[in-house]
């Protein structure tokens, strides 16, 4: 099966306004699949849906071919689903390395702190950090943190899952050119790892630069899909973002 992830006229509404409307696509196992659209076109709506937090109104979601009219927290992590949040949520009283080791060790919030973490689980929480270039940083309480080191301890935390899929909201938006390249860098180890990425993103460049497919959303509903030169180069995907 090449499919990581399928939706069958998905629909998703809020008083009225369908912000997922009856969307039927797929995302294919091992690649990187960018979803772009004008704001408000529904990237985020998609995520929530795709990963439970918000119940689908009309419509399937297939994971790994497994067909789901509803997707449970638990379903999330049965199949191995993670995702980064647009507004990057950490837990803000904790220190950076905390926040990385209660994913590695998936305890709750109390036992993270007070009990004592194996070698292999620093080690693993070192080399995540390292990777994020926030090893230096793992003292300091979240809630210190600039706007782009949250977003690299996010990512941190998202690699630390160990999943086969991943979304990403915009993780590149408001960073520095450096911690860009690391999220990049991030991003395509994954893919090397041969794990399924979904990529919201406004930049086109980036777009170009990492997506292996690209899904236009406009209002709800599919755009366009196709590589990303053909997709970006479309006339109707190009006059949906001069309406913006
Ligand atoms: P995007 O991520 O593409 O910018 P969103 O998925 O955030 O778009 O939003 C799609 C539409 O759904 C917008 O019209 C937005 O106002 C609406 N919307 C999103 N979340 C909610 C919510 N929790 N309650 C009501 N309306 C929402
Ligand atoms: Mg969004």
């Amino acid at each position: 099966m090449k499919e990581a992830l399928t939706t069958k006229h998905l629909t998703k509404q809020f008083d009225g306004v369908k912000a997922v409307n009856s969307l039927s696509i797929s995302f294919e196992k091992g690649i990187i699949t960018s979803v772009i659209g004008p704001n408000g076109s529904g990237k985020t709506t998609l995520i929530n849906v795709l990963t439970g937090m918000l119940p689908i109104n009309e419509g399937t979601v297939a994971v790994s071919g497994v067909e789901l009219n509803k997707v449970y927290p638990y379903d999330v992590k049965a199949y191995g689903m993670t995702r980064t949040f647009q507004q990057v949520r950490l837990f803000e009283q904790m220190s950076v390395l905390d926040n990385i080791l209660i994913v590695l060790t998936e305890r709750n919030v109390f036992s993270a702190l007070f009990e004592r973490h194996t070698r292999y689980h620093l080690e693993q929480a070192e080399e995540l950090l390292k990777q994020v270039d926030m090893w230096k940083k793992k003292d300091e309480l979240a809630e210190n943190l600039s706007y782009g080191q949250r977003k690299l301890v996010e990512i941190a935390r998202a690699l630390a899952m160990q999943s086969e899929i991943y979304f990403f909201d915009e993780p590149f938006a408001g960073l520095f050119p450096e911690m860009r390249k690391i999220v990049i860098s991030a991003i395509n180890d994954l893919k090397k790892a041969g794990k399924t990425i979904i990529l919201v993103e406004h930049d086109m460049e980036l777009i170009r630069k990492l997506s292996d497919h690209v899904i236009v959303l406009d209002s709800g509903k599919l755009l366009a899909q196709g590589e990303p030169e053909q997709v970006l180069n479309d006339k109707k995907v190009i006059e949906a973002y001069l309406g913006e």
